[in-house]
């Protein structure tokens, strides 16, 4: 199953969920973890099963940061609200690196987003189910 975290900003939060609602289909057929706000946000709109872990200001990017580093991800949607300032920056900022170190697609906007829904929905068509597929 994919495994895929949903992380948004205060900001983004309405653009997160109006994506989760969009994509519910293929985001019902995959292994979802949130930070804390965000999930509960989700599954209150969508009615998808999510994980959620810690607020993301409290330690939840962190705990996702953990996951990546553990091979527990496949993806990570992180709508990011570039245009304030955040508390945990340094948080997000090592969620980022570790992202890289572990070679986890990222997506940081909307529209990354839809181009790695898209990558998920025709591996899932294809009858793969992890984020390598080739489809
Ligand atoms: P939240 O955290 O989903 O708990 O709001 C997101 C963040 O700000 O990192």
């Amino acid at each position: 199953m994919f495994k895929i975290a949903l992380v948004a900003h205060d900001e983004k939060k309405a653009e997160m969920i109006e994506f989760a609602k969009k994509h519910k289909d293929i985001l019902s057929q995959c292994d979802l973890t949130a930070t804390g706000t965000t999930g509960k946000l989700v599954r209150q709109h969508t009615g998808l099963l999510v994980t959620a872990l810690l607020s993301g200001p409290i330690g939840g990017d962190q705990q996702i940061g953990s996951l990546v580093a553990t091979q527990m991800l496949d993806m990570i949607i992180f709508l990011r609200d570039p245009l304030t300032a955040q508390a945990h920056e340094p948080d997000i900022s090592a969620l980022l690196r570790v992202c890289d170190v572990h070679n986890i697609p990222l997506a940081t906007n909307r529209q990354s987003a839809e181009i790695l829904m898209t990558h998920v929905k025709l591996c899932l068509e294809g009858g793969e189910n992890h984020a390598d597929c080739t489809s």
